[in-house]
């Protein structure tokens, strides 16, 4: 019944055997996947659905609206709320504490509500997709102070950026297109809880992002 192989071994002990070898590949299986498993990913695509709950829109096509069409189809002009959740939430306002002065660290911070209780909460901010809110270059900039790990799209005309981020979506040098995800919120750099820093530069000068719609279909 067993190979020759396998002289000394009874069916039974075989079987034993093989089930073991097989449980012991599970396990190894479930320890280099674990990283990944436990990830805040998994927490975030509940926080999502939860997001979503009553929504008349399919999750995805809500998410895009959050980011809104392009004014006059512009996608080269910076436009939306790079979260695109209708639950995003204003944590710190253009100039105000360690965005002053504004010329320097003019931006907004966002994060998300994902319980719904009108406040922003970590378990619905971290890993949520951000999203580049015009067409440019994505620098990408790793392990940076303050802003962690980094993203700036810019063309010719604007530049907006991207802190505090978990991770990135996208490499440097790459063209990314508004709308695209381009990395994930996390609380990277100088941060005492994950949301997401944005700016808007227009020719070297640093505008309110709420000028460009930042906060446009936030609260729905
Ligand atoms: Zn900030």
């Amino acid at each position: 019944v067993i190979g020759d192989g396998w002289p000394n071994l009874t069916r039974g002990r075989a079987i034993l055997l093989t089930l073991a070898l097989l449980g012991l590949g599970y396990l190894l299986l479930q320890t280099n996947t674990s990283p990944v498993q436990i990830s805040t990913w998994r927490g975030n695509a509940a926080g999502s659905a939860a997001l979503f709950v009553g929504g008349s829109i399919a999750g995805e096509a809500q998410m895009q609206g959050g980011l809104g069409p392009a004014p006059g189809g512009n996608v080269d002009v910076p436009f939306g709320n790079p979260l695109a959740v209708s639950r995003t939430v204003l944590t710190q306002g253009y100039g105000v504490g360690s965005h002053a002065p504004a010329s320097i660290w003019g931006g907004l911070d966002l994060a998300v509500d994902g319980d719904g209780d009108g406040a922003a909460d970590p378990e619905g901010t971290w890993d949520m997709p951000v999203y580049a809110t015009h067409n440019g270059i994505a620098q990408v900039r790793p392990n940076t102070w303050p802003g962690g790990n980094y993203i700036a799209v810019t063309n010719s005309v604007y530049k907006t950026a991207y802190a505090h981020l978990a991770r990135f979506a996208v490499i440097e040098g790459q063209p990314v297109a508004r709308g695209q995800i381009i990395g994930y919120v996390g609380s990277t750099g100088q941060s005492s809880g994950p949301h997401l820093h944005y700016e808007v530069w227009e020719n070297g000068v640093n505008r309110d992002p709420t000028d460009f719609g930042a906060l446009e279909g936030i609260g729905r």
